[in-house]
């Protein structure tokens, strides 16, 4: 097993790449760590109502609750599978603990997509709450408005992608997650794509880098 790192501002389609990529590719695993955060936040369990007032904030979770939740899925990934690991780390202390799991990083892709354009991609966002399938009202419309193309669930916005709560996250983005770039680029793993093309071109891009 090994990893390859997304690194992007929110909105900058981290979760839609990785998604797409590990549809196509049996060897390739998503692990989104809002995914699984989320997913505690609806089982109630006590991870989840820790995390809850966090996340709808905008502000990062304690680093123990989500390097806990993220060490339990590389135990269980093994064989020849690459991880795309969305979301974790987040800044330099969940590097660190990622780097302590002993877990070998091939790479870290950054999708590089300006401010301006995040905020007008994360107000059209949906999500299917059922299978977690991305889309967005313009950029990736479902066939049926409102529906899941895969699972035909309601789909839903995330509460945290209220314009308010956006500009928290990318606060804490630029502050706290932005470091890692020069992290990774110091150790020679980084990799940069072009965000704002469409979905396959960077899909095809990320996985000719990574
Ligand atoms: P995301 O789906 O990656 O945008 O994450 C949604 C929210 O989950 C973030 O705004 C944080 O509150 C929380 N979260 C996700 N990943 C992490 C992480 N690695 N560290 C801390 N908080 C996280």
């Amino acid at each position: 097993m090994n990893i390859v790192i997304l690194l992007g501002a929110p909105g900058s389609g981290k979760g839609t790449v990785a998604g797409k990529l590990a549809a196509e590719n049996a060897n390739l695993k998503h692990v989104s760590s809002g995914d699984l955060l989320r997913g505690a936040v609806a089982k109630g369990t006590p991870s989840g109502i820790e995390a809850k007032g966090f996340m709808e904030a905008g502000k990062l979770v304690p680093d123990a609750l989500i390097a806990q939740m993220i060490k339990d899925v590389v135990a269980e990934t093994t064989g020849d599978v690459t991880m795309l690991l969305d979301g974790f780390p987040r800044n330099l202390a969940q590097a660190k603990i990622l780097e302590e799991m002993g877990a070998p990083v091939k790479s870290a892709v950054l999708i590089d997509v300006p401010d301006e354009i995040i905020q007008d991609r994360i107000a059209g966002r949906r999500t299917c709450p059922k299978c977690k399938a991305g889309y967005h009202v313009k950029n990736l419309p479902p066939k049926v408005e409102g529906i899941c193309d895969v699972c035909g669930a309601e789909l839903t916005i995330r509460k945290d992608d209220n314009p308010d709560t956006v500009k928290d996250r990318l606060v804490v983005y630029h502050g706290e997650t932005e470091p890692l770039i020069k992290f990774y680029e110091d150790k020679g793993v980084l990799k940069t794509v072009v965000g704002t093309d469409p979905i396959d071109t960077v899909a095809k891009n990320f996985i000719a880098v990574m």
